[in-house]
């Protein structure tokens, strides 16, 4: 069953008349329980994987009437509150890459929001697209955004979604427009807007805490290679000059960005340049501080192997091709990562509370690049590179561990509620 295409597994549903299922985590038998006898094989699978299924608390299923799209709610871990992470709207080749994929992905988000001492628990949405229709389709997107939106009403807020890849602001108003229980909505409907400022100053407080531990000093007269001048990297290297650094070079696939940039810092030591897809060179740069803020996936053996630079940080997602085997290469090199699900938080965190309202030099936003306040991005960043460089083992093993001990707190008002939630919507 795990092997099968998502059509496969999508006929098999339909031919059993299964439009919902879900597998939760019992706690007390140690084991996953699963909706559907018809199911068990899904369960079974949970039960003896030892890489993505951490105790999951719970996973939601729904295949949609027209268009045969399913739909899932991730939910890793609630201690901290209401599950929280973005929904994805992509394609897998089988449901083992499918369900791997949402249960990386719900507990890389547990990690990332307690990191950044949000009281919020770990969760994603991810849907499979069908390839037998254009996604691009405004009208099929509707459709399944409004099911989506449905769909998080009946989980009664044990998962709360967000934006993520595949989906974009419309997408997510049209959620908005069936549940209450999602973020990222439009600024005109009360919604944060784009995080890729205050991501960016993430990304600066992350490089300030590594080259303090890397005996460097401030970022004053640093230079620094930015790849990808994005929403992200622009204001970053905005930043950085207002920082000191003596020279950022810069590289994008796209000329507009690259001229945008140049018209930007007429008179700073900026070099940018256009390079084709694929081409990486940027991360080879003679630098203090590579920061890869365009794709995944960019540091692997063979890159790793090349890099000169003493510190890598950056707000691209995943950057670490093989999350585990290129965290222990850099640490072996010498090199200082600062794991990217530390210093790209502010995307989250820009969105997690919306529902708070908003005021000017918000609080609950600059607290995160204040030195003071114990989970800002600095005094975290700072803290896992010393236990790192410390204890011998590489700074995303590391944060992984403390993200681990404090995803276990208890929302200090509301306790483990949503794990209530889960238990409320099984026991009809
Ligand atoms: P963006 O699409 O605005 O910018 C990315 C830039 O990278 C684009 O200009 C693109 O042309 C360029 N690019 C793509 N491939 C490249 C390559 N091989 N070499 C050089 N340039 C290349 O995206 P963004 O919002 O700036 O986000 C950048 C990264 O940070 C993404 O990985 C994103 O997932 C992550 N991130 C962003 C935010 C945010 O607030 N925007 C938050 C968390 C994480």
């Amino acid at each position: 069953m795990i092997n099968q295409t998502p059509q496969q597994f999508i006929d098999f549903l339909k031919k059993e008349n299964i439009k919902r299922f879900h597998f939760i985590y019992d706690e007390k038998k140690g084991k996953v329980i699963a909706s559907h006898k018809q199911l068990q094989a899904v369960a079974d699978f949970l039960d003896n994987d030892k890489r993505d299924f951490a105790k999951h608390e719970g996973l939601f299923f729904q295949l949609t009437e027209k268009y045969d799209i399913l739909q899932g709610a991730f939910v890793h871990r609630t201690n901290r509150g209401q599950a929280a992470g973005g929904v994805r709207y992509w394609s897998y080749g089988s449901m083992e890459d499918y369900f791997r994929d949402g249960l990386r992905l719900a507990k890389g988000m547990c990690y990332k929001n307690a990191l950044a001492g949000l009281w919020w628990g770990g969760g994603k949405g991810v849907m499979i697209h069908n390839p037998k229709f254009d996604k691009n389709d405004r009208e099929l997107r509707d459709y399944v955004y409004s099911e989506y939106g449905l769909f998080l009403s009946t989980l009664k807020g044990c998962y709360v979604t967000a934006e993520d890849v595949g989906t974009n602001v419309e997408d997510m108003n049209k959620i908005f427009s069936n549940t209450r229980f999602t973020t990222c909505i439009s600024p005109e409907l009360g919604g944060s807007g784009n995080p890729s400022v205050p991501t960016a100053k993430g990304v600066i407080s992350g490089m300030e805490a590594a080259v303090e531990i890397a005996g460097l000093g401030t970022l004053e007269g640093k230079t620094v290679a930015v790849q990808g001048t994005g929403n992200v990297g622009e204001p970053l290297i905005r930043f950085l000059f207002e920082k000191g650094a003596k020279k950022v070079i810069a590289a994008d696939i796209n000329p507009e960005n690259i001229e945008k940039v140049n018209k930007l810092f007429p008179d700073k030591n900026l070099q940018a340049r256009i390079v084709e897809r694929g081409d990486n060179s940027i991360l080879f740069e003679d630098v203090d501080i590579v920061a890869p803020c365009a794709t995944g996936a960019g540091l692997n053996p063979e890159s790793i192997s090349k890099i000169k630079a003493k510190i890598v940080c950056g707000a691209a997602n995943n950057q670490l091709e093989d999350s585990e085997r290129d965290d222990k290469l850099l640490f072996e090199k010498g090199i200082l990562y600062v794991p990217d699900f530390l210093t790209n938080r502010m995307g989250i965190v820009n969105c997690a509370n919306e529902q708070y309202g908003y005021v000017n030099n918000d609080e609950m936003i600059e607290k995160h690049f204040d030195k003071n306040w114990e989970f800002s991005v600095f005094n975290m960043a700072y803290k896992i590179l010393k236990e790192s460089k410390e204890n011998g083992t590489p700074p995303a093993e590391t944060a992984n561990k403390i993200a681990d001990k404090l995803s276990l707190e208890n929302h200090p008002i509301t306790g483990h509620r949503s794990l209530k939630i889960i238990k409320s919507l099984i026991d009809k």
